[in-house]
């Protein structure tokens, strides 16, 4: 039977290659999308393996029905890619109540959740492989992105822990924490500020989905990596 994978926050984006990348590899994918329905009608269409699964994964309620579902169907889940997220730049001082509730609901809380609920079954069968999608802003702080930044540390610090936890169970668990990449989360900045940015990469590019999406298809098929934060960057941050 092929790998099921489940990969949240495909509709756009990192997550959105990932799902083309693995498919054409004859993955499985369920690939969960939230507002975005057409761009995930669209990504089904154009593609083999490929499954839409609608759910808000701030959401305990949907996570559990979006994990069952994907049970009844596929009978496991072997492979979870924590992608879904969300950015906003604010001074520290105007950030609300709501703002942080959001922030770390969308990016943290949906983590959390969604592996918690996938793991039951993981550990049942002793075997999976997760991949959370976190940032270089989490590793070393980004001015006006604290709350983005805290929920970025937040999920390479349960990368960690769980690989400690986790390991006996044959699961294996990563963190990617990419630089700059070409998606709508950039849209915010300007050509002018786009070039600035490049600047400040030893590689003097921005970064493409397909640089992220390469390394989660070798983590899906390596076995002794775990616990461990991979930085795809072009250089912007070493250390
Ligand atoms: P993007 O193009 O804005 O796409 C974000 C994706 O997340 C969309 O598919 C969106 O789905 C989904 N999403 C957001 N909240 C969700 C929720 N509550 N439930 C379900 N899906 C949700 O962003 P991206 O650049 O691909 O970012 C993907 C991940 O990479 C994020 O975790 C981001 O923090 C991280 N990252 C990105 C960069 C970068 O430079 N782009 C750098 C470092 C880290 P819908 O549209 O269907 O709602």
């Amino acid at each position: 039977m092929n790998k099921i994978v489940l990969i949240t926050g495909a509709s756009r984006g990192i997550g959105r290659e990932i799902a083309k990348s693995l498919s054409q590899k004859g993955y499985q994918i369920i690939a969960n999308y939230n507002k975005s329905v057409e761009q995930a009608q669209k990504l089904r269409e154009e593609n083999i393996n490929i499954d839409i699964y609608k759910a808000d994964v701030s959401n305990r309620e949907e996570v559990h029905k979006m994990v069952q579902y994907i049970i009844n169907k596929y009978h496991k889940i072997d492979i979870l890619i924590n992608n879904a997220g969300i950015s906003e730049s604010k001074v520290f001082t105007d950030v609300t109540d709501q703002d942080w509730n959001n922030m770390i609901n969308n990016n943290l809380y949906s983590a959390f959740c969604t592996t918690q609920e996938v793991l039951n079954e993981m550990i049942k069968r002793k075997e999976g492989c997760i991949i959370n999608i976190s940032s270089i802003w989490g590793i070393v702080g980004s001015s006006c992105e604290t709350i983005y930044s805290i929920t970025k540390a937040g999920i390479d610090a349960m990368t960690k822990s769980l690989a400690k936890e986790l390991g006996p169970s044959n699961i294996r668990i990563n963190s990617i924490a990419p630089g700059i990449i070409d998606t709508d989360m950039n849209k915010i900045y300007n050509k002018k500020e786009i070039e600035d940015i490049k600047k400040e990469i030893p590689l003097e590019k921005i970064g493409k989905t397909t640089d992220i999406a390469k390394c989660v298809n070798w983590l899906v098929e390596d076995e002794y990596t775990t616990g461990q934060i991979i930085s795809i960057n072009g250089g912007w941050i070493i250390i």
